[in-house]
């Protein structure tokens, strides 16, 4: 199980959506459409599940960035 989480469109930082999920299921899932409010903005933003991912901890203790196809690459 990971945490979903979302890049902030004001400030560039990722912050939790709140919802937990297996990556596979995650991938698997059609797009859904959420929001969530962001503590750094104020504000609630909304969000596709092709702009998600999940943050697993176990897989980032040691293999992180395999799988991840994120707007993260960058970073
Ligand atoms: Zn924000």
């Amino acid at each position: 199980m990971g945490m979903v989480m979302i890049r902030c469109p004001e400030t560039g930082d990722s912050i939790p959506t709140g919802i937990t999920t297996d990556r596979e299921k995650f991938q698997c899932s059609a797009v859904f459409f959420a929001r969530t409010y962001c503590r750094i903005c104020s504000v609630t933003h909304e969000w596709f599940a092709r702009d998600a991912w999940v943050y697993d901890a176990a897989l980032a203790k040691g293999d992180a960035g395999r799988w991840r196809s994120s707007p993260a690459s960058a970073a």
